[in-house]
């Protein structure tokens, strides 16, 4: 059976095939594609990059296709990406406006050059079911929280893989065996020590996760993710307040209020630069005052969100650094574990510098903290096997 897995993120398209059969799974080819603006050429490309590689004979022979959905309001865990998935997209795109529309489109895409394929929906959403109510519901009146507004959390796919294989590189099978049937069985009961780790996601779009025991118990993404971190054209973290002043003082309309919370925000915003931060970087070691700014105020917040998690689970023995900013940024994890020996943490300058998204231990000898990069693996069948 081939299965094609989907991951449409807000910047970039990344694909894995697979073969899979009774005795295993292997992975017949990986692609992607950065800084996408048009979804549906680059899906076309990558199914006639299959073909033209000899990977497949023709997309026909593709069985199944299997997308990293978002954010559907009440649809969560994994469902048929028919129609009915479609229609919750679309209805929640404008709290997602980033992730929602490329799913929608990508899901009809699919279904549209490979008819014959069953298209198989994960939610995004889906990893952070268990966390306590508390730290996922807003202090709103019962109304605001019976139309869905509460924190759901993003990402689950890539910090759920963090979670399964920190807890292989902690030596702690019992949680990744538990973190692996999750979905399936629920959390399991660990005994012995708590595993405590942050997972930092740093991307087109970032989140942090607290995990403890491989279960999410917290994030910095709310409602939507125009949330927790600054991210790469949204806001991140926005007191409620400003949204009417602004309106108000700036004679904005609420549609071109969103348009520059959603597109004009986050690193693009505050930096004038521009919403990658590989040219935001340039343009601070060039002497860009509000490059250097934009870099300094995201650090700032993945420090916020590690503190309040390793706080809430009594402390942390692993940091991991993921996706294309965590694995490539050592300038961003130098600064994130800065001034952090008084609890345990202390960075091997020379490992962190030379890592480049490849799973490595770049902490120093005799941190008590261990720190990892983990390059994203959101595109897995069964990521504990590969
Ligand atoms: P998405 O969230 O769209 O899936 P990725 O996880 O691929 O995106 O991350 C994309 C981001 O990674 C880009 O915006 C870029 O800022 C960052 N990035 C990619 N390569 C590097 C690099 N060599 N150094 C620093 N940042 C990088």
């Amino acid at each position: 059976m081939l299965i094609l897995i989907a991951n449409l993120g807000s910047t970039s398209f990344k694909y894995r095939l697979y073969r899979m059969d009774a005795t295993g799974q292997e992975v017949l080819a990986k692609g992607g594609y950065e800084r996408v603006t048009d979804y549906a050429s680059v899906i076309d490309d990558a199914l006639q990059t299959l073909q033209k590689d000899g990977v497949i004979a023709s997309p026909s022979e593709i069985d199944a296709v299997g997308f990293k959905t978002v954010l559907g309001k009440d649809l969560s865990g994994c469902v048929w990406a028919d129609e009915t998935c479609v229609q919750a997209l679309e209805n929640f795109a404008a709290v997602a406006p980033a992730h929602n529309p490329p799913y929608a489109n990508g899901i009809r895409q699919f279904a549209q050059s490979l008819p014959q394929a069953r298209l198989v929906a994960l939610f995004e959403t889906a990893f952070y079911q268990w966390v306590p109510e508390p730290r996922s519901v807003y202090a709103l009146p019962k109304s605001w929280r019976d139309i869905g507004i509460r924190r759901y959390g993003f990402h689950g796919a890539s910090h759920k893989y963090v979670a399964e294989r920190s807890a292989q590189l902690m030596g702690r099978d019992d949680v990744a065996a538990s973190t692996a049937s999750l979905y399936l069985q629920g959390p399991a009961p660990i005994s012995g020590k708590p595993l405590r780790v942050v997972s930092c996601h740093l991307g087109g779009s970032s989140s942090v996760t607290g995990i403890l025991n491989g279960v999410a118990i917290g994030t910095s993404m709310g409602f939507s993710p125009q949330s927790g971190l600054p991210q790469n054209n949204r806001v991140g973290e926005l007191d409620s307040g400003a949204l009417p002043y602004a309106m108000k003082v700036l004679g904005l309309s609420l549609e071109e209020a969103e348009r520059q919370l959603t597109k004009e925000s986050g690193l693009l915003g505050l930096s004038g630069v521009s919403n990658d931060v590989r040219d935001v970087n340039e343009a601070s070691l060039q002497g860009n005052a509000d490059a250097t700014l934009a870099i300094d105020h995201m650090v700032d917040s993945i420090r916020h969100w590690i503190g309040a998690f390793a706080w809430q689970m009594g402390g942390l023995d692993a940091l991991v650094f993921t996706a294309g900013i965590g694995e490539n940024g050592h300038e961003v994890r130098t600064a994130v574990c800065e001034g952090l020996e008084e609890f345990g943490l202390v960075l091997d300058e020379a490992r962190n510098q030379s890592c480049r998204a490849v799973e490595q231990e770049i902490q120093a000898e005799g941190s008590r903290i261990k720190v990892f990069v983990i390059p994203a693996n959101e595109e897995s069948l069964c990521p504990n096997k590969q």
